[in-house]
């Protein structure tokens, strides 16, 4: 495995963390405390500055203005761009756009590509997934109730989803809904592109996530379809493969989210050295001076950098070999590097004593919104008994020694 970043890299990444630092950093105390509606101005004319340095929608297809960059790349500039909240918003490759336009990317029509794909990338519009609901477990998601049904050139869709991020604002919802109840467990769902304005789409709530119920871009929706009508050509890919398309956007989206919080930890780690260093703890110590604090630090450090590898190494092997050969390596990475990132934000938030729990840093955000890394994707769990029975498979029949 070659760890050489390309010289082109090397200065497109060299921008974008100038830009983190001077332009976006800057704007957090203003994010925190206001809504996300309020924040909108300044963070179009943010965007504008990134098109018009060139790094606008980094990881997406150049025939439609991104830049295009492989996994591996996308992989640093998601690292670049998660120390800061606003980081992948303002370069046009934010979660859940960025799986919502792979996916239209590989499976939708062309008059589908014109009418969202494109648009989508451009960053005119913004989209949400719409698959966990309410009575079951997300965990399970072939456990589905919505669902829709064919009513002549239409599908008619029912059910009760939550947890569909960034719905508010959203002006398209890609719902996973039953449509071929008879079919084998892994087929009977399919993804339909839904208007937020269809009637029958009812946005009942933002849910408060740790007593924050946000707003737009920064929100959790609750959603009621009721009799919500498409027509039939909103079908995204093949009837019934709902789940062959969501396994498409598995691989790479984990290696995007991985990397994001490898920023985080690397931007929680930054602010616990420099609060040690600085810290006054005594007329004549500072809190560096302690050896539970650098022990901290250098379990931290330790940490950050063998997440990091990993993932770099996930994002190789998916290159390489393929996300089906990938597939353990994308779970370890999921579990490990969450864990990693909540441990990081911890310490660091514990370093600052009491400015930790304000919000005058940016720490007690990321420990709110971040809890979540161990839920969402896949939980931990999920993700370990998966591993577990992938590593046993290959002891069958196996002599050890
Ligand atoms: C902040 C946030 C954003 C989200 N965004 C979206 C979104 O945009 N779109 C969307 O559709 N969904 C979204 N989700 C939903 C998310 O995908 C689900 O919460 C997740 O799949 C878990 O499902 P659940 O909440 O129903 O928990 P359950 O499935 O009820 O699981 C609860 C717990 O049980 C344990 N568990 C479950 N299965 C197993 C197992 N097999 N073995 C051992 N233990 C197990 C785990 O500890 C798990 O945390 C989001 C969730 C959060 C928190």
């Amino acid at each position: 495995m070659d760890f050489t970043v390309s010289e082109k890299m090397q200065t497109i990444l060299g921008m974008i963390k100038e830009f983190v630092q001077k332009e976006l950093i800057p704007l957090e105390p203003e994010f925190l405390t206001k809504s996300f509606s309020e924040m909108i101005p300044v963070l179009e004319e943010k965007r504008q500055m990134v098109r018009q340095m060139e790094l606008w929608a980094p990881l997406h297809p150049r025939e439609y203005g991104g830049m295009g960059l492989n996994l591996m790349e996308s992989a640093l500039v998601f690292e670049a761009l998660g120390g800061t909240p606003l980081g992948l918003y303002t370069f046009g490759s934010q979660a859940p756009d960025a799986g919502n336009i792979e996916i239209l990317h590989q499976f939708g029509t062309e008059e589908q590509k014109q009418k969202y794909l494109r648009p989508l990338i451009e960053g005119k519009i913004r989209s949400c997934f719409s698959m966990t609901e309410v009575d079951l477990p997300g965990s399970n998601p072939i456990m589905l109730d919505t669902t829709a049904v064919k009513d002549g050139d239409d599908y008619v869709i029912n059910g009760h989803k939550w947890y569909t991020s960034a719905a508010d604002g959203a002006e398209i919802a890609i719902v996973m809904a039953v449509t071929s109840p008879d079919a084998g467990p892994y087929l009977q769902a399919s993804m339909i592109i839904v208007p937020t304005d269809t009637p029958g789409f009812n946005l009942v709530r933002n849910i408060p996530v740790m007593g924050h119920a946000g707003e737009g871009y920064f929100s959790h929706a609750e959603i009621l379809y009721q009799n919500c009508r498409v027509p039939r050509k909103n079908l995204l890919g093949p009837e019934g493969h709902g789940f062959v398309i969501a396994q498409e956007r598995l691989g790479p989206g984990r290696i995007h989210h991985c990397m994001r919080w490898i920023g985080i930890c690397n931007r929680a780690f930054d602010l616990m050295c420099a609060r040690a260093r600085d810290r006054i703890i005594a007329p004549d110590r500072k809190l560096a001076t302690k050896q539970i604090i650098q022990s901290w630090i250098a379990e931290c450090a330790a940490d950050i950098q063998a997440a990091r590898l990993m993932v770099l190494h996930a994002a190789w092997m998916i290159e390489t070999v393929g996300k089906k050969e990938a597939r353990k390596e994308i779970s370890l990475i999921k579990f490990v590097v969450a864990n990693t990132m909540q441990k990081v934000i911890d310490r660091a938030l514990q370093v600052h004593g009491g400015l930790g729990m304000t919000d005058d840093t940016i720490l007690a955000f990321f420990y709110r919104h971040e809890r979540a890394a161990r839920i969402y994707d896949g939980a931990d769990e999920v993700h370990k008994v998966s591993v577990a029975r992938r590593i046993l498979k290959e002891y069958e029949g196996r002599k050890v020694r």
